[in-house]
């Protein structure tokens, strides 16, 4: 359903794409007084769980639209992180003495959290406007102007690619995406089990065959991560218990119940060569993309989107100079290259095949997790409180 049917020929930003990213900055900048187009090419905003983690220092740069505490009260809050080889627990980090407000991570659907940026959104006066597919982008000196499937324009000072993997406003920019796909499919999965272990932790498990992640979801529902080459497009019960069975818990094994919502995909590892060229900026997955495992995707994006809001507000409305602008792919393109570097040193070790080598890993995790310096690293790591430049001047 289209939010408002008009929509406006001039703005000062306008934002292609209303995911998570597109509405947080939407959000940000309205809330300062900025004016937004934000369009999206999807007749209503998508449903469906896909990240489902909220790491700290997204509640953190959250905090200051105040969404933060809605979030936090409408997810399961965990506060321990442990790595497993079946029933053995390898490593176990805790977020619990993190130095922040929220020294946890939410478990939330990433539909839950989209619906809580939108309600705030519509709070502070905006909206999306809906079907609007873009299909070109032209800039020039003064601003850009984008045309949509429709025929319409808008023209506006700048432009923010939150388009997504695909996104289109990368494409018009010439900007690399550079990088690759893994090779093996990912499988997600909600679902209802009886699971015999902690209800309040995240669980990585590496196995052979590949790793599996399980972590609550609100509801009394358990989110799977797996990869997985054979799986069904829409993973049923059985497939989903399988994996359990083969990488999971032994002694006390899982028991699904049913599947609420499951998928497969491919994953990609990605980053785009830049992230602004002139008028025209990448947020989120249109910049970076990577593996699942560690739930990053979504809270880098929105920590993109936190620190552009700031430099637009700083030129549009306080008339900065436009090298400000520069500052944002300074400080967020080297975020997304650490995190595409951790989530892949994760994935591979997750599921190296040679049994001496699984041996080897297992023990330097085993002794390497005694050191509570290690621990609180990977803690840092996991929460995205270490690497953000803004919280650690100098970094
Ligand atoms: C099945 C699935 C499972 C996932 N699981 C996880 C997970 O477990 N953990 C994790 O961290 N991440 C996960 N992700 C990734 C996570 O969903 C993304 O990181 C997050 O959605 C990125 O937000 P975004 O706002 O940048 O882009 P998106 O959410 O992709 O939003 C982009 C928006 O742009 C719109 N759009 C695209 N092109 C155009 C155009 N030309 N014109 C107008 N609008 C356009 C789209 O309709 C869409 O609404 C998953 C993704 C999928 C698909």
């Amino acid at each position: 359903m289209s939010e408002q049917m008009q929509l406006p020929t001039t703005t000062e930003v306008l934002i292609v794409g209303a995911g998570p990213v597109g509405l947080t900055l939407a959000a940000s900048l309205v809330a300062e007084g900025v004016t937004v187009v934000l369009i999206d090419k999807q007749a209503e905003g998508a449903n469906t769980s896909r990240a489902a983690v909220v790491h700290a220092r997204t509640l953190e740069v959250l905090n200051g639209l105040k969404v933060s505490e809605e979030l936090v009260s409408r997810g399961v809050i965990v506060s321990r992180f442990t790595v497993r080889d079946r029933d053995r627990a390898l490593m176990s980090i805790d977020f619990s003495d993190l130095p922040t407000a929220y020294p946890y991570t939410v478990m939330v659907p990433q539909n839950v959290t989209e619906e809580v940026l939108l309600d705030r959104l519509h709070e502070l006066g905006g909206s999306v406007h809906r079907p609007y597919e873009v299909v070109d982008v032209a800039q020039d000196a003064d601003g850009a102007t984008v045309t949509m499937a429709s025929g319409e324009t808008v023209r506006a000072a700048y432009v923010v690619g939150a388009d997504g993997m695909h996104s289109a406003v990368r494409e018009h920019t010439g900007i690399g995406f550079t990088g690759d796909t893994y090779a093996q499919s990912f499988v997600l999965a909600d679902v209802h089990m009886d699971w015999p272990l902690s209800e309040k932790e995240v669980m990585l498990y590496f196995a052979p065959a590949g790793l599996v992640v399980v972590a609550p979801l609100p509801g009394g529902r358990y989110r799977i991560v797996a990869t997985s080459d054979e799986a069904p497009e829409h993973p049923d019960r059985d497939h989903v218990q399988a994996l359990l069975d083969a990488r999971g818990p032994k002694e006390r094994p899982a028991h699904v119940r049913d599947v609420v919502w499951s998928s497969r995909f491919r994953v990609h590892h990605r980053l785009a060569d830049h992230y602004r060229a002139g008028r025209l900026f990448l947020a989120g997955d249109a910049a970076h993309v990577h593996s699942p495992a560690g739930g990053q995707g979504m809270n880098t994006g929105i920590q993109d989107a936190v620190a552009l809001a700031a430099r637009l507000i700083a030129v549009v409305r306080d008339g900065a100079d436009q090298t400000a602008l520069d500052d944002y792919e300074a400080e967020r393109r080297p975020v997304a290259a650490e995190v595409v570097a951790f989530t892949h040193r994760m994935t591979r070790a997750a599921t190296l095949g040679h049994a001496p080598l699984r041996k080897a890993r297992n023990a330097v995790l085993r002794t390497v997790g005694r050191i509570p310096a290690v621990r609180r690293t990977m803690a840092m790591n996991l929460s995205e409180l270490a690497a953000d430049p803004q919280r650690n001047p100098g970094k």
